[in-house]
């Protein structure tokens, strides 16, 4: 893992209360998030991937407290804003934004793109009228938008258009961690393409980190510089994107990778098919959650909850799982 960590979350958990009876009293919990730990330096991009409903996107929205944590540490530059009192978070919020998923529905239809970019400078009281005024209009040429379009609103634009102007309200405030929920998987593939570059070069010139989520395993690739791996709210692996794409060691990552498609059509590889449904995250099977759909399940696997090793030899690479249990344990 990096050492200039800017994000350290440590053994996070979100459940959300499963209530029923007549007195709708607590019944069960969805562990949506469940337990989990990675790190974020600034400037790189952590990809996070995993099929839909495996807790990914919750994970995101409990880092930024969008989602209140149930408990963990979600540490930011030195500071724990897990537990920081909401009065004290707002400052912090400043330094943390999101991109939405999706455009159509993140952008209020009512509010032109001045009034929706300009939002969290006057929430803030950054600058004066005129100052912020002028920073929307730098923000758009920033996007790779024109300043003619400030007072159109959102049915306006085409959904690449809306994504910039999403983007542009999440650099209002300057920040330098931003969780990017699933940024492109709304649009055209012609223009997922140039979100993608965008986000790269905001990257690159502001030094912005980014927790990107996403269940396309090409996207994840293409612009990650580490890797997690989620299944069931739990991270069963983590590595660079180099080592990780070259060589998946955790049985679902591998089942995962082999659905990626190769562009080259002589080169073929064997699709590692999963049997069954990712189960209910209210009643996770009892040892390695994975253990009803592993391909490599052993009797163990149902029995107990499988280590987390490092098996890296130049690079931290870790995985969850009784495969490894002789490497060491993390
Ligand atoms: Fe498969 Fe067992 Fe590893 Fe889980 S612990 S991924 S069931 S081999």
């Amino acid at each position: 893992m990096p050492d200039d960590k800017l994000l350290q979350v440590r053994d996070l958990k979100k459940y959300f209360p499963v209530r029923g009876g007549l007195l709708r009293r607590v019944v069960a919990h969805l562990k949506a998030v469940d337990g989990v730990s990675f790190d974020v330096a600034a400037g790189e991009t952590f990809g996070l991937v995993g099929e839909s409903g495996c807790g990914k996107s919750t994970l995101g929205r409990a880092v930024l407290r969008l989602h209140e944590p149930t408990s963990g540490e979600v540490v930011l530059d030195g500071t724990d804003i897990a537990v920081l009192p909401k009065s004290e978070l707002i400052a912090w919020r400043r330094r943390m934004q999101i991109i939405f998923q999706d455009p159509y529905a993140s952008l209020s239809p009512r509010r032109t793109v001045r009034q929706t970019i300009r939002e969290a400078l006057d929430i803030h009281e950054i600058g004066d009228g005129a100052g912020r005024d002028a920073e929307v209009q730098r923000l758009l040429e920033v996007v790779g938008l024109h300043s003619h379009v400030l007072d159109r609103y959102p049915h306006e634009f085409s959904g690449g258009q809306r994504q910039r102007v999403g983007i542009a309200r999440a650099l209002a405030l300057k920040p330098d961690f931003i969780v990017a929920d699933e940024p492109v998987s709304a649009l055209d593939v012609s223009v997922q393409s140039q979100a993608l570059n965008l986000l790269s070069e905001l990257q690159r010139d502001h030094g912005i980190a980014f927790l990107f989520i996403s269940h396309d395993l090409a996207v994840v690739q293409h612009i990650s510089d580490h890797v997690g791996v989620m299944y069931l709210g739990k991270i069963v692996e983590t590595a660079t994107a180099v080592d990780i794409y070259r060589e998946p060691r955790h049985p679902y990552t591998r089942a995962l990778m082999s659905a990626i498609p190769i562009p080259d059509p002589r080169t073929r590889r064997e699709r590692i098919v999963l049997p069954g449904d990712v189960p209910s995250p209210i009643s996770p099977p009892s040892g390695c959650p994975f253990h009803p759909r592993c391909p490599e399940a052993m009797p163990i696997c149902s029995q107990e909850l499988p280590p987390t090793v490092n098996v890296g030899t130049h690079t931290p690479h870790e995985v969850t799982c009784h495969l490894y249990a002789d490497s060491t344990r993390v």
